[in-house]
């Protein structure tokens, strides 16, 4: 595809792409942005994904999301926005496949344990993580760390980032020292996941029988479509009405912000992706009656699924797991596996710098929900084998 003639002026574009950190030949049949996109889902850490939880644990259920459908469901709604916007298809796809890589097991109950272990060494925040993972912990190139993936994927995926860890990052982190905007294709992304966790969580939630139909019908978002859905097929399954009331929202949503941002873009007369940058304001984003909606859910599955005492539960296991690790192999680095210091030993690389703080990070923000509970099982459990 010609990108300069198909897509909108404000577009990320290969032929203008800042680069990738290591200079390599251009690619022969694909974008750079499209090889990108291969490169992430060849790596170790994105099959991981299927592993780990969004919000119910893997071993909860097989009808659950999983992180890594989770990415697939926020790839393709970022991409059907991209291609209505004229935005780069490829490079939005590229952010959204990698925009979880970062992820600990056992969603965000695993980051805030990790987090308060390494409050004295920097911390941990799975967003940062993502980018370690493709600069840095991905070890399947002879000439490189990572995937050495272009400017703009890195920029998409580093959502946010305080001014100290941002000062260490050169070209990546300037825009948070600026206070500038990322590309619309980053910017798209982002919007996608949230459209995507918001609404699959109340299905999830509702399979679990963890929030009901009457809780959801309070909700205008939901009220309307239920009313909608129940007038035009009023003996359907429950099922099937819940899958019809969920889709016309997620249309909803897509739509408006297709036409929120397209008007946004509009008005800011952006006409390049650098302008866009510089633009005071993000571009891609709903209107304020959609924002107010969206805003009322997310508090609503706030209190009423991921403070569900089921939910809560299970995240408070996981804590004990993941600080349970951490100290283990703090107070014994002799414990952990070769494989964590594999990285750390090799002399070529950059990981010899890293201190045992940050190795066992790495180590246990790579490891899946079942393999992190395996391990606790062969570092405690005396009976099991190890
Ligand atoms: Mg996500």
């Amino acid at each position: 595809m010609d990108e300069m003639t198909q897509l909108a002026p404000y577009a990320a574009k290969a032929d203008t792409s800042r680069g990738r950190e290591y200079k390599e030949a251009l690619p022969s049949q694909r974008s750079e942005y499209q090889r990108d996109r291969d490169r992430i889902v060849h790596c170790g850490a994105f099959r991981r994904l299927e592993y780990k939880t969004q919000v119910f644990v893997n071993h909860e259920g097989d009808m659950f999301r999983t992180r890594l459908t989770h990415t697939i469901e926020v790839a393709q709604i970022a991409r059907s926005i991209a291609r209505a916007l004229k935005l780069n298809e490829d490079l939005t796809e590229a952010i959204a496949l990698a925009h979880d890589l970062g992820h600990t097991p056992f969603g965000h109950a695993g980051q805030d344990a990790l987090n308060a272990c390494m409050r004295e060494h920097g911390g941990f925040e799975h967003n940062f993580q993502s980018l370690r993972v493709i600069t840095l912990l991905e070890q399947r190139y002879a000439d490189f760390d990572g995937l050495n993936l272009t400017f703009e994927t890195r920029e998409g995926v580093l959502k946010h980032c305080n001014k100290e860890r941002a000062k260490a990052l050169g070209a990546l982190g300037q825009r948070f020292i600026n206070r500038e905007q990322p590309g619309l294709e980053a910017q798209l992304a982002n919007a996608a996941d949230e459209i995507a966790y918001n609404n699959h969580d109340i299905d999830d939630g509702l399979r679990a029988g963890m929030i009901s139909v009457e809780q959801l019908r309070t909700l205008p978002i939901f009220a309307s479509y239920y009313d909608q859905v129940t007038d035009i097929y009023g003996t359907l399954a429950p099922r099937r009405i819940i899958h019809e009331v969920i889709r016309r929202m997620v249309n909803a949503q897509v739509n408006d912000l297709i036409a929120t941002s397209k008007a946004k873009l509009k008005d800011a007369g952006v006409d390049s992706a650098d302008a866009v940058r510089q633009y005071g304001a993000p571009l891609i984003g709903f209107s304020e009656e959609m924002g107010a909606l969206n805003l009322e859910l997310k508090r609503f599955l706030r209190d009423k699924l991921y403070c569900h005492y089921r939910v809560k539960r299970m995240t408070n296991k996981a804590a004990k797991v993941i600080s349970g690790l951490y100290e283990a192999f703090i107070a014994d680095p002799q414990l952990l596996p070769e494989s964590a210091y594999g990285l750390a030993e090799d002399d070529n690389h950059r990981h010899h710098k890293n201190s045992t703080p940050r190795i066992v990070a790495d180590y246990i923000a790579g490891m899946t929900d079942r393999f992190a509970i395996k391990e606790y099982a062969r570092i405690f459990d005396p009976r099991e084998l190890t």
